[in-house]
């Protein structure tokens, strides 16, 4: 058992303009955008607790982002005097992670005190025993991803890689972009590993998808293949989509709905074999 943990941050409500002020990247005297963010410590992505906070000058001319350290002393005394008016307040749930656990810890004092005669009675029976085995295979899979795929091996990740490098703008790192494709039957499965995906905004991850399609229907027809994708940030997954479902919020995705691709699995050889070319970072 590993516990995930760390540091994230959320912009804040508060924004506020900086009025008159000469932009030191292309020189216009206009108006900058003050957005605050405050981060937290969270593990399990619950936040915890509250951080420090930072704030970013986005110049609304040329649309250039400065840090509190790259503005000019002008525009650090009218940000000075913006802050006092918005201070950039923080949500309540920044700090939820602690009320959360001493909730629980509350209910289970309270429930070992009511005592419970058969605490077997009420486990999850429900749950499918393969479902642990398939997310075990898709965390092996995920770990398998490569980000120079050759062609003999993996040639739709191979191609997909040069479709990405093609696509994709030229801020983002090839390098850190990582592929694998897998066929069961009818099933096609497509893992993407973007570690920069944090550099595309929320809202255009799940074109992602789209581009992971259009760049497969250049080599196979779409039609004859059930497809699961997924695309997998740094730590979680962050898009997903599978025939009958699609989890495309662009944060955490519920990676579940890409576990019916190993249902009725013919033969697993092929997965030993490739275990052995696991790169290890
Ligand atoms: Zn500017």
């Amino acid at each position: 058992m590993f516990i995930l943990y760390g540091r994230r941050s959320s912009k804040l409500k508060d924004q506020f303009k900086l009025e008159h002020c000469t932009c030191p990247n292309c020189g216009v005297n206009g108006t900058f955008t003050v957005s605050t963010f405050g981060s937290f410590a969270h593990i399990f992505f619950l936040p915890f607790f509250p951080l420090f906070k930072s704030r970013t000058i986005e110049c609304d001319n040329c649309l250039r982002t400065f840090t509190e350290k790259e503005i000019t002393p002008e525009m650090q005394d009218k940000l000075q005097r913006g802050i006092q008016v918005y201070p950039g307040k923080r949500p309540l749930w920044h700090g939820c992670g602690c009320l959360i656990i001493f909730a629980f810890i509350a209910m289970g004092i309270i429930g070992s005190f009511l005592g419970d005669s058969n605490p077997d009675e009420d486990y999850d029976y429900e749950e499918d025993p393969m479902e642990e085995t398939y997310q075990d295979e898709l965390n092996i899979d995920i770990d398998r991803t490569l980000s120079h795929p050759t062609k003999s091996r993996d040639a739709l990740a191979y191609h997909l890689a040069h479709c990405f490098d093609y696509e994709l703008t030229e801020e983002l790192d090839r390098d850190q972009m990582e592929f694998l494709t897998r066929e069961n039957g009818n099933k096609l499965l497509v893992l993407v590993k973007m570690k920069e995906i944090k550099r595309i905004e929320r809202k255009e991850r799940k074109q992602l998808l789209g581009l992971i399609k259009n760049c497969l229907a250049e080599e196979i027809d779409l039609n004859d293949y059930e497809l699961y994708i997924g695309v997998h940030g740094k730590i979680t997954m962050m898009v997903a989509s599978s025939p009958t479902e699609r989890d495309d919020y662009g944060l955490i995705a519920d990676d579940d709905i890409l576990l019916p691709f190993y249902e009725d699995e013919a033969d697993e050889s092929d997965i030993n074999m490739l275990l052995d070319t696991t790169v290890i970072e």
